[in-house]
C-alpha cells in the first residue's frame, strides 16, 4: 500500500487512535513509514462525513 500523501511505504499493524472518533483506542489500519499519515477505513469515512456536512 501506498501513502497518499508522500507515496510512501505504509505498513499495516495497530496504532493510537488520536482523532477522537471512538474516544482513545487502539485501531487497526495503515501507517506510512515516512510522513505517520495514517489512513484507517473508519476515519477515511468520518472525514467524508463532516466533508459532506
Ligand atoms: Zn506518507
Amino acid at each position: 500500500m501506498e501513502c497518499r500523501r508522500c507515496q510512501g511505504l505504509m505498513v499495516e499493524g495497530q496504532f493510537f487512535d488520536f482523532e477522537g472518533t471512538h474516544g482513545f483506542m487502539w485501531m487497526k489500519g495503515w501507517r506510512c513509514m515516512n510522513c505517520g499519515h495514517a489512513a484507517d477505513p473508519i476515519i477515511e469515512a468520518n472525514r467524508r462525513l463532516h466533508v459532506a456536512v
